[in-house]
């Protein structure tokens, strides 16, 4: 029996009707949500993403600047328009569009966001409370992974869940993120032996590789949930890390890509915004 297709656009509208009253609710206590980009340089993917996180911000209400600084800046100019946008109080969310040219030194840049506007959820204090299972702003495409499962009503809790790929944007956070959630843990990355043999263990297989569509549907359990983490540009336009058509036939549930993981992250990237709101005390 073929897979139930587990629909990430369904589920981000369903989010975005929830970002909508949140949004009007703090509006009619005075606060306008506001996220704030910051783009070095002129990568022009990083600007058409910067642009549609744009209108989406506007489909919310939520209130969206971006800072397009030229690619030559200094790093301490960077980290002056951060420490500004830190202390202003109208703005509640900051994000860094990558990449950051060379000169530029990524780490130095994410630490300089105060946690509690760090959307993104990529600052080591972030980070800590993903690991000790404290409340934070955490990364918006594993929270996609996690959120996809539990609005299809697919139960985590107990079961074997194997992450392919161990990257700090989305297969480390899962880590924590499914443990948090009470899966039993498997992480495999590419000094892993025997890697179908552990995938066919899995109740739960996420990938987060970046290969397109390496995982086959014979490295699939039969009836396993099967969330797609991956974006490949391939020549017939995107796919996942997962052989979906032949997948879709073993697995009980699956992501499809386009049109499930990626779905969801601008719209939780969003609610961390208003998570933020609360976090800074301010509603
Ligand atoms: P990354 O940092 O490059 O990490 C890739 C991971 O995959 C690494 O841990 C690597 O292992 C592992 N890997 C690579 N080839 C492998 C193989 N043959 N067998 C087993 N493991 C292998 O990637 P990332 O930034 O985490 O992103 C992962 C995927 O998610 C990409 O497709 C990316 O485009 C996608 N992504 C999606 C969204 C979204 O909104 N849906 C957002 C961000 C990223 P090692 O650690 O041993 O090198």
């Amino acid at each position: 029996m073929a897979a139930t297709i587990l629909d990430g656009k369904k589920i981000a509208a369903e989010i975005r009707e929830e970002v909508k009253a949140e949004v009007a609710q703090l509006k009619e206590k005075g606060i306008l949500p506001k996220l704030v980009a910051v783009l070095v340089g002129d990568d022009p993917a990083s600007v058409v993403y910067a642009r549609s996180k744009e209108k989406s911000c506007a489909n919310v209400g939520i209130a969206f600047e971006l800072f397009n600084l030229p690619g030559d800046t200094p790093e301490a100019e960077v980290l002056d328009l951060i420490d500004r946008l830190n202390k202003d109080d109208s703005v509640h969310g900051i994000m860094i569009e990558m990449p950051l040219p060379k000169h530029i030194s990524k780490q130095r840049v994410l630490e300089a966001i105060s946690p509690l506007k760090d959307v993104d959820g990529s600052h080591p204090i972030n980070r800590g409370y993903l690991l000790s299972g404290a409340d934070g702003l955490f990364p918006a495409t594993p929270q996609s992974c996690i959120e996809i499962m539990l609005r299809s009503g697919i139960e985590i809790k107990g079961k074997n869940a194997v992450l392919v790929g161990r990257g700090e944007t989305v297969g480390k956070p899962l880590i924590f993120m499914m443990l948090n959630q009470n899966a039993t843990v498997t992480v495999c990355h590419t000094r892993t032996a025997d890697l179908a043999y552990h995938t066919r263990q899995a109740d739960i297989l996420i990938a987060a590789v970046g290969k397109p569509r390496m995982i086959k549907a014979e490295m699939i359990k039969p009836g396993a949930v099967v969330v797609d983490a991956g974006i490949n540009q391939v020549e017939d336009g995107i796919c996942g890390d997962v052989d979906f058509e032949a997948a879709k036939e073993v697995a009980g549930a699956i992501t499809p890509v386009p049109g499930g993981v990626g779905s969801l992250t601008t719209v939780l990237i969003q609610k961390n915004v208003l998570k933020a709101i609360r976090l800074q005390g301010k509603a």
